[in-house]
């Protein structure tokens, strides 16, 4: 007979709200322990990016959930990359062929909020002000702790951990399990700052003020912004209140610009004005919100073993944080959040095999995504203004134009489509050694027979996956 085991979710954030939504929806018992209060009692206290880019992947799993088209009302549509160069000059990069490949703007706060709901809807009981510090992996006993620290002991189903790249239950298990884990930073931190709507408008949840009207925005609304500047960069994501969350990526020591040469608002101010003039202007608290929001620190997690025997397995950030310049964390979160799910109903009586077998699946994509958000994080701030870079793109899509069914660029790839990580990784690297070959010696298209470039191509690469 197939019994379902009751599911314990530690962090009820973005993947683990998912989480809870999708099993309760497959009739499993969950319970779910969040270290914070109640977002939708005592308002969202973030930690994390004010807003994210929600792409094909993450949307899926929300589909899967019946959320999409409750999370895309609230959301921005981005079509691309907005440069902004030194001499305020800006050029819209598409992402996509046409509008039915964008990626959206969403708040953590509103997503978060919305995705509770949901698992509280679908019958998940969740538990806040719940911060899990000890599990017991033999007796099934876990240990939580509330802002007093006073601590109470619940015995636990599955341990699933989406508590984050600090996870609490990654380090207990780590005591039970080599997991074999590595964190590497990046080195370079990041501060975020507001770009503010024009006028004042309306902030209640469920209204849609962005389609109210563009004018509300001071620059344009359905884009993501970037001010490339070589070994740093600053971005901009809309918010449907009509305001940007501006993030300001730069080396945090080192030679001017670094974190340890802005020692406060007035040197940061300085160096606005000298880097990011046009976005300054934008910026009516600058020097406030300078001061107010801490320096987050960014870096890839790696783990060789993402489990414990059937008892305990982790997924979203706790199992593979990554840098966030391809926007994919969370989308990679959901994924596995619907992998998961969809393993669990197949089999839900042998959690071992299930983990095993989550980890199979994932880990290669989870490696595969890591090392590409690191290489965007240069073609960002340095990619997007290069004239070689431009010349590729322009052959990317006369290519994408004569042979759809085999060429697709990576972002296009990974933001658009569902093919695994580590799939797109292979292609590009094939992809690309080709179009360099294609371009070595030129500056330009001109002359370069892009028939029989394509029909070269239709041998040289394998088709794309259905669907994709
Ligand atoms: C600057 C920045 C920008 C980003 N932009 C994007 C983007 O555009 N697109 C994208 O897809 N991703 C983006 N990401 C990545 C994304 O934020 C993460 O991948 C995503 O939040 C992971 O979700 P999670 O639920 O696994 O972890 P988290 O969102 O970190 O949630 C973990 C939850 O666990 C709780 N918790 C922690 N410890 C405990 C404990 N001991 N007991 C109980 N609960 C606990 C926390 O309070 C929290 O609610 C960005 C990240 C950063 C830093």
């Amino acid at each position: 007979m197939t019994t379902k085991p009751p599911i314990t979710v530690i962090g009820a954030g973005l993947v683990g709200a998912l989480l809870a939504t999708l099993l309760a929806q497959r009739g499993f018992a969950v319970e779910v322990f969040e270290r914070r209060p109640d977002p939708r009692v005592r308002g969202f206290l973030g930690g994390r990016s004010i807003n994210l880019a929600l792409a094909e992947r993450g949307l899926n799993a929300l589909r899967e959930a019946g959320l999409a088209n409750d999370v895309l009302a609230q959301a921005v549509m981005m079509r691309g990359r907005m440069v902004h160069a030194l001499d305020g000059a800006t050029n819209l990069q598409r992402y996509g062929l046409d509008d039915s490949e964008v990626i959206r703007s969403v708040s953590r706060g509103g997503l978060n909020i919305l995705l509770l709901d949901a698992a509280e809807r679908a019958g998940a009981h969740l538990h806040f002000d719940s911060t899990l510090t000890r599990a017991d992996f033999a007796s099934g006993a876990i240990t939580l702790a509330d802002h007093d620290g006073v601590a109470r002991t619940h015995r636990a189903g599955l341990l699933l951990g989406c508590d984050g790249a600090g996870s609490a239950l990654r380090a207990t298990m780590a005591r039970a399990a080599e997991l074999g884990e590595r964190v590497e930073p990046l080195g370079h931190g990041y501060k975020e700052l507001e770009i503010p709507a024009l006028l004042p408008s309306p902030r209640s949840r469920g209204q849609r003020p962005a389609d109210a009207g563009r004018e509300i925005f001071a620059i344009e609304p359905n884009a993501l912004h970037i001010w490339p500047r070589g070994h740093y960069m600053c971005i901009a994501l809309p918010n449907t209140e009509g305001n940007f969350t501006v993030t300001l990526f730069l080396p945090n020591e080192g030679p001017h610009p670094s974190f340890a040469t802005l020692p406060d608002a007035a040197a940061a101010r300085a160096f606005f004005e000298q880097q990011f003039p046009d976005a300054l202007a934008l910026m009516a608290a600058f020097d406030e919100d300078w001061n107010a929001h801490p320096l987050g620190q960014l870096a890839t997690l790696y783990l060789d073993r993402w489990h414990v025997e059937g008892r305990a397995l982790l997924l979203g950030d706790a199992a593979h944080a990554i840098v966030p310049f391809h926007g994919q964390g969370m989308n990679a979160g959901f994924e596995d959040a619907a992998e998961l799910a969809g393993l669990l109903q197949e089999q839900p009586n042998d959690t071992a095999a299930v983990s095993a077998e989550f980890e199979a699946r994932r880990k290669p994509n989870a490696d595969a995504i890591a090392a590409m958000s690191l290489a965007n994080y240069i073609e960002m701030r340095d990619g997007v203004a290069d004239p070689h870079y431009l010349l590729k793109r322009e052959l990317a899509a006369a290519l994408t134009e004569r042979i759809p069914d085999r060429f697709m660029s990576r972002y296009r790839m990974v933001s658009f489509t569902s093919i695994p990580y580590a799939t797109c990784v292979e292609r590009d690297r094939a992809q690309t050694a080709w179009m360099e070959s294609l371009l070595a010696g030129r500056d330009n298209l001109d002359g370069l027979d892009l028939d029989a470039a394509a029909a070269h191509a239709r041998h040289a690469l394998p088709p794309l996956p259905e669907g994709a």
